[in-house]
């Protein structure tokens, strides 16, 4: 696959383009933004541009033995970093810098991925940062990253930034159905759900995840229907069966989204299919959705922090669940337990 072909992503397409019709490329470039939306697949094919053999239109002819070495994850000179275990650590910015000593071995430029680079540990980034003060000739670093304001300021300021965007449905649509051989109404559905992430899509399509989402509207539909006993019943179970309570806020988030997208924009095409929107959440304040969507945020944050999944779990849905009062969750959990 050439550069042209990299689903989405024109502005930072056009962005690497110039750099090589221009030739000049700096020597850091940062990609950021959410998980898969290509940045990584990006950073392949500009390393493939940069050492093809037969260029052509500032873009790689996908078929020299350099572009095959690298498709094959064979070419000497595109080094790949990713972290070991839960951080990339000092010996591995050590080790790079021992490889890049020598000019590259076959190729026009050597190029340096490192992905997730927000899980270098700080003596790494240290260590990074002194390479990049210095950069080698002929030696491209492509840092990845989420979040880039979870990396040293420093060594943000040694890359040239380019943001990456989430991706249209229509290109998840498409990429669905190439990659996972989906039928045109599946990918559709996948795609409205995938917030422009082909890895949320595709972690969708595993094991029937959509199913389980609709298990889950299927519960908020029906929380204030519930008494408190049957409630606590619910939330307890649903805590402690899911296997990734986080995705399940992301549902929740998704759900609320549309609801507050069908109030406010006339033609709203729903992710979801919103048949029945509990009475006390179609009639209560835009101000209390609002709110309720930065509590799942808040909620997600609290996950991450280790809090109990359970509580958080049952702070949500009764805020879902008390939503015809307009008040805050929080007050009346307290109350009520
Ligand atoms: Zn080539």
């Amino acid at each position: 696959m050439s550069l042209d072909a990299v689903p989405g992503q024109m502005r930072a397409k056009r962005f690497l383009k110039q750099l090589i019709q221009t030739g000049q490329i700096p020597h850091a470039l940062l990609f950021s933004g959410m998980a898969g939306i290509g940045k990584a697949h990006l950073a392949k094919e500009f390393a493939k541009v940069l050492n093809c053999l037969e260029p052509a239109a500032a873009d790689s002819c996908d078929r020299c033995a350099s572009c095959r070495k690298i498709d094959g994850g064979l070419h000497p000179d595109l080094l790949w970093i990713t972290s070991e275990g839960v951080f990339i650590k000092l010996d591995q910015v050590r080790d790079l810098r021992k490889r890049i000593q020598y000019r590259p071995f076959e190729g026009a430029y050597r190029v340096i991925v490192m992905e997730d680079a927000r899980k270098l540990r700080e003596e790494a980034a240290n260590a990074l940062l002194k390479i990049l003060e210095e950069p080698p000739k002929k030696h491209i670093f492509i840092l990845l990253t989420l979040e880039p304001q979870m990396l040293l300021p420093t060594i943000v300021s040694r890359c040239c930034h380019v943001r990456f965007q989430p991706l249209e449905d229509t290109q998840v649509e498409q990429e669905l159905m190439r990659t996972c051989q989906l039928q045109p109404t599946r990918a559709r559905e996948i795609a409205r759900l995938a917030e422009g992430s082909m890895e949320r899509a595709k972690w969708l399509v595993e094991e029937n995840r959509i199913a389980h989402w609709k298990e889950i509207l299927g519960h908020l539909e029906n929380l204030h229907n519930l008494s408190m006993i049957e409630f606590f019943d619910l939330t307890a179970r649903w805590a402690k069966q899911s296997d990734d309570l986080e995705q399940d806020f992301l549902c929740i988030k998704l759900w609320l989204r549309d609801i507050i997208l069908a109030r406010l924009v006339k033609d709203h095409r729903p992710a979801f299919e919103l048949n029945q929107i509990p009475a006390g959440i179609r009639d209560t304040s835009m101000e209390y959705l609002f709110s309720l969507y930065d509590q799942i945020e808040e909620a997600v944050q609290h996950l991450r922090g280790n809090a109990n999944k359970q509580l958080t779990l049952e702070g949500v849905c009764l805020a879902i669940k008390d939503s015809s009062y307009g008040q805050s969750s929080w007050d009346s959990f307290s109350q009520r337990r």
